[in-house]
């Protein structure tokens, strides 16, 4: 096993609802992996923190910000008046600005295409999502999309250079500057500014419009795509769509300085929780793409490997993909084919 000492801390977040389950599917996997990471787990608070506004508390936000890499499961914000939503807290907080799912065909799991191979970056802290909306007069009401120079290049920065990092050919950049011209227009000069950097990497701008009815039609025209807030909540959930839902996609948030805030897609499934039926998959890739953040990519790969090739012999698979697995039955296979 690793030496004590060797140990990376990572912060955990369960999460509620078939958070705490999908979690420590993801702790036995590591465990069995012999992946050299301890974890620092927290919870959602049962009352408002004041120093963060939300029940997350500041401790918790401390410790991503000390172990800059985490995980975390799904969190549903409990309804009432005074506070901030968990995950925005910790996207504003955190200042996690890009949003990053891969999304590929899984071997041995049929949907439509059997060729998805992409990566969706979703600018994560502006555009539509600014908050901005109040009412005119009686009757009309107005939102504001705000694009900054900063945040563009930001995430056009961090596109390209996963681009480059990760040996991929083509960033697409996925705006309707038709007719959003200020706004989607900014984004683009700035992406464009970001490609002349990257001669090596082909670059191209497709309307939001098109690029959905192409992702439908033939995904594997794209490769990684960089968009605006909005459009990056729609694509990349078309995306998780196109190799077999929410029970499968993994996503990453990246923040300032260097933290590393990877998910699960999917929400806290409420219908579900508690009942050991939840697919772990979403939240293992996760856990996959902080491994590759972390440069562990040996593990990471006997990880992934055995998750898919677990999906793959079709002999364990929960309920949402057609079995009739637990998620302790569907971890342990995971965990025999390592
Ligand atoms: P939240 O408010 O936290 O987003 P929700 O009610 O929207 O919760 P989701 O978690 O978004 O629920 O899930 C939508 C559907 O997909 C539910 O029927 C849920 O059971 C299912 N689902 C989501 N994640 C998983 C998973 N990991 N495994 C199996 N089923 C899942
Ligand atoms: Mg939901």
């Amino acid at each position: 096993t690793a030496s004590e000492s060797n140990l990376i801390r990572v912060t955990l977040f369960p999460g509620d609802g078939i958070g705490p389950e999908i979690a420590e599917s993801v702790k036995q996997v590591f465990k069995a992996a012999d992946v050299p990471v301890e974890w620092e787990e927290h919870y959602v608070g049962k009352e408002v923190d004041p120093r963060t506004q939300s029940f997350l508390t500041w401790e918790s936000l401390e410790s991503v910000r000390r172990n800059k890499v985490g995980l975390k499961g799904p969190m549903a914000t409990p309804i009432g008046k005074g506070h901030r939503s968990l995950n925005l807290t910790l996207r504003k907080e955190l200042n996690l600005y890009a949003n990053v799912r891969p999304c590929y065909s899984l071997p041995g799991y049929k949907t439509k295409h059997d060729d998805v191979d992409l990566i969706t970056i979703r600018e994560n802290t502006e555009g539509e999502y600014s908050g901005l909306e109040h009412q005119v007069v009686r009757g009309v009401v107005e939102s504001l999309k705000i694009i900054t120079r900063h945040a563009s290049l930001r995430v056009a920065e961090y596109a390209f250079h996963y681009a480059n990092a990760h040996g991929r050919e083509r960033v697409s950049a996925i705006h309707k500057a038709n007719i959003m011209q200020k706004t989607d227009g900014l984004f683009l000069k700035c992406c464009r500014e970001v490609a002349e950097k990257y001669p090596e990497i082909k670059y191209e701008e497709v309307v939001i419009d098109n690029c959905c009815m192409m992702l439908v039609k033939n995904p594997s025209l794209f490769d990684v795509l960089v968009m605006p807030n909005l459009y990056g909540d729609i694509i990349s959930d078309l995306c998780a769509g196109l190799i077999g839902g929410l029970g499968l996609t993994p996503s990453c948030n990246i923040g300032e300085g260097g933290i590393a805030l990877a998910e699960a897609v999917h929400g806290s499934a409420p219908d579900i929780a508690g009942q050991n039926k939840a697919n772990p998959t979403a939240l293992l890739l996760s856990g996959v793409s902080m491994l590759r953040h972390l440069d562990l990519h040996d593990k990471a790969d006997k990880i992934q490997n055995a998750v898919l090739n677990t999906i793959a012999e079709g002999k364990y698979r929960t309920g949402d993909l057609g079995g009739k697995s637990t998620t302790t039955d569907f971890t342990k296979a995971i965990c025999d084919h390592l």
